[in-house]
């Protein structure tokens, strides 16, 4: 027997609450029923994302929506800034480029956050500049970068804040309004513990503005026609209906815990895992900027990368491995979404176990003790006698 862990940053384990949820019947969507499960999903959104504005639901992953809100703010020839500190934020320039948009890229060194300086810099360079497109937590690297101090410099300009914030909406307190964040983007299969295939986003009344005059072509991702229509409780196409169920499920069980039990789970998670990391000997990838969504390791000399495929294949533990430059140099353990303290002591019961597979020498229940140690401060207190 081989049972299955599912440790990494997306997709992330879906809740049994949530699996029910989707295993209904499928309704039609152009009914009142559907209409009033589809009513409860927007509001909870707007309480998960911290906003007044619409969050637009679309069938899509979250790619889908990072790539709607560049066509439906922009048109032909704008320019905008990338802070392109990995993966995804390489994923921004890839589709601003796409759209014919001039691009501005601020390389940030893997691991490491984006100086505010260097954005406040790129802005006085280019007052023209229509959009600042970022990640709040980087998942090809596991830093957090600065979204607030980012917000700073572009709340008093035209230009928009455009933050994917798919792996860190109900991770940590990112409030879209308070913070003055013009787009915010999430997607399903993170934190919100669902299947891929759903996206979310919020735009600013200023965004929105931006939208009336953005020339860019857009078709299915049409955020004006899709507001039209969510604002009536129905979308433009057919909606992913069994998502939407989950969701409304999912949203549930966010707000019985309550959104600050939420972020201060992970926060605590994401603590243990540094500290059995540390307690192993072991590197962070993004130390001083560390993501509650994601713990990045770096693997010791000597162990080779297949340790990914190895725990994944043999030992039942999936974490994810590193891409490009990091490939085959660390491993990402995953603690957002349908995650607790059992989870975290499993997973680093399977590397302290799996490093010694390899070979290393391990000190057996250091790394668990000190993430114990950690977790202990989410204990509930021993009732009275
Ligand atoms: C998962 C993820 C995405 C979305 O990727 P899709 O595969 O399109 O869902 C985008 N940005 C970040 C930071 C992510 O973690």
């Amino acid at each position: 027997m081989l049972k299955k862990y599912l440790l990494a940053p997306g997709p992330t384990p879906v809740p049994p609450e949530v699996l029910l949820a989707m295993a209904q019947p499928i309704i039609h969507h152009r009914t009142p029923q559907f209409e009033a499960v589809f009513a409860e999903v927007q509001a909870g959104l707007q309480r998960l994302f911290q906003t007044r504005e619409d969050v637009l639901i679309l069938a899509s992953s979250g790619t889908g929506a990072m790539e709607a809100a560049v066509t439906n703010t922009t048109s032909p020839g704008d320019h905008v800034i990338v802070v392109n500190g990995g993966k995804f934020g390489e994923r921004w320039t890839k589709i601003a480029t796409a759209y014919g948009l001039a691009v501005t890229e601020l390389k940030v060194e893997w691991g490491r956050a984006v100086e505010p300086d260097a954005v406040a810099r790129a802005l006085r360079e280019h007052p023209e500049t229509r959009l600042v497109l970022m990640q709040a937590s980087e998942t090809s690297t596991t830093a957090l970068h600065p979204v607030e101090a980012v917000a700073r410099l572009t709340r008093d300009r035209e230009t928009l804040l455009v933050v994917d914030g798919i792996t860190a909406v109900g991770v940590l307190d990112l409030p879209m309004d308070a913070l003055g964040i013009d787009v915010l983007i999430t997607g399903s299969q993170k934190a919100l513990m669902l299947p891929p295939g759903l996206a979310f986003l919020a735009l600013s009344e200023r965004a929105w503005r931006a939208v009336a005059n953005a020339k860019t072509p857009r078709f299915y991702f049409d955020l004006t026609r899709e507001r039209e229509n969510q604002q009536k409780h129905t979308t433009a196409w057919t909606p992913a209906i069994s998502l939407v169920s989950g969701t409304h499920a999912a949203l549930q069980l966010i707000f019985a815990e309550e959104l600050a039990n939420v972020f201060a789970r992970h926060a605590r998670l994401a603590r243990a895992t540094r500290a059995a990391a540390q307690a192993l000997g072991l590197r962070l990838v993004a130390p001083e900027c560390a993501s509650p969504a994601t713990t990045g390791i770096y693997l010791p000399d000597g162990v080779p990368g297949k340790i990914v495929g190895y725990l994944r294949d043999r030992v039942g533990v999936t974490f994810a491995g590193g891409q490009d430059q990091l490939k085959g140099k660390i491993v990402r353990i995953a603690h957002l979404g349908y995650i607790d303290a059992f989870d975290v002591v499993t997973a680093i019961a399977a590397l302290e176990m799996a490093l010694a597979a390899f070979g290393q020498r391990v000190a057996f229940g250091a790394g668990i003790g000190a993430a114990e140690a950690v977790l202990m401060e989410g204990m509930p207190p021993v009732p009275a006698a």
